[in-house]
């Protein structure tokens, strides 16, 4: 082996390296999109949030329930 095949195949390993860190090690920096606002749903149809406290479902007309995660 000499050193140009080195050369290739050390060069190969750190890009699959690389490649492998760019999909898999940046999926924490994802943002949480609901993370720390009172978020307001239908107990009976969840699909229907609202920011609004006041908010009523569209469909059954109940008043949206807090679904604050802690
Ligand atoms: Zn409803």
């Amino acid at each position: 082996m000499d050193s140009a095949q080195i050369f290739v195949t050390v060069g190969g390993l750190a890009l699959i390296a690389w490649t492998l860190w760019f999909f898999f090690g940046k999926r924490e920096e994802e943002p949480v999109a609901a993370s720390g606002k009172a978020l307001y749903a239908c107990p009976m149809h969840p699909w229907i949030t609202s920011n609004e406290p006041t908010a009523t479902c569209s469909i059954c007309g109940m008043k949206l329930t807090s679904t604050s995660v802690e």
